[in-house]
């Protein structure tokens, strides 16, 4: 039997305070089990979007793992009381999948991003992960009159993992759409890891990344992605302490 992993609530989003090692060991398990999962990454766009977006709230309440990608939740926990322990980034995890799937056969599938990235970003993981098995790769898009097509594409490859990247409600919501047909063992929406694994953009170097100045570097890098960052690194915080701060008066 599978414990629940501990969890921490963050404007009435629910984040799996799991480690990158426990969330390998769980997809081995799904894997295992064969029955169909949905996996999201949960980010501080992802809480925010969650608010305004009902469907998305749902969506992320019903997948069967939410883990935390962001040094942002971390600080949104401790302003709540809460603790969360663990950070597991998109990126990080496919690699991870692909070393799964060297290990065990496992077949994965590559879906979304601009085209040529999904294969670019299947080459990487190839020569960083010899004997990674990759079913197929497709750009598609997440667009509902396309989903027949690229649903078959995914079936025929006989997929066993299927990422997809089409950024952030969109491919957590097309999973939720798809999944019940597709009913492929695990599924996740993994937003720019493509991008970040061609190497079409680079990721912060590490320090950056420990000192939680990833956003930084993104603003520098991409400007034209202000307002998404302004986002996380702004209206998130500022969100997470009006309710804070509601709650405390509401109590007194
Ligand atoms: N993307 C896509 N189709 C779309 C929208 C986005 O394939 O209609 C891809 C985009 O090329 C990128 C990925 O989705 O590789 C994630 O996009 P973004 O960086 O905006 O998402 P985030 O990771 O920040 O949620």
């Amino acid at each position: 039997m599978t414990h629940a992993p501990p969890q921490v609530t963050i404007l009435g989003v629910r984040i799996d305070d799991v480690s990158m090692d426990e969330t390998v060991a769980r997809i081995r398990r799904m894997l295992a089990d064969g029955r169909p999962h949905h996996i999201v990454t949960v980010n501080p766009e992802f809480v925010m979007t969650a608010q305004r977006n009902a469907l998305f709230r749902t969506t992320l309440r019903r997948a069967d793992l939410a883990v935390p990608d962001g040094v942002g939740l971390k600080l949104a926990a401790r302003w709540t009381g809460q603790r969360l322990a663990n950070r597991v980034p998109g990126v990080e995890l496919c690699e991870r999948l692909a070393q799964l799937s060297a290990e065990t056969g496992a077949r994965i599938f590559l879906l979304g991003a601009a085209p040529g990235v999904a294969e670019a970003a299947a080459a990487a993981l190839r020569r960083r992960y010899p004997g990674v098995v990759i079913a197929g790769c497709y750009a598609g898009s997440p667009h509902p009159r396309d989903e027949a097509d690229v649903r078959q594409r995914i079936m025929a490859a006989r997929t066993e993992i299927l990422l997809v990247a089409y950024g952030s409600p969109a491919q957590d919501l097309w999973i939720a759409r798809n999944q019940p047909r597709l009913a492929i063992p695990v599924a996740i929406g993994v937003g720019g890891s493509f991008d970040y694994l061609s190497g079409a953009v680079p990721r912060a170097p590490r320090l950056m990344r420990q000192l939680g100045l990833e956003w930084l570097y993104r603003l520098v890098r991409q400007p034209w992605r202000w307002r998404r960052i302004w986002t996380a690194v702004v209206r998130f915080p500022v969100a997470v302490l009006l309710h804070r701060q509601r709650r405390t008066t509401s109590n007194e």
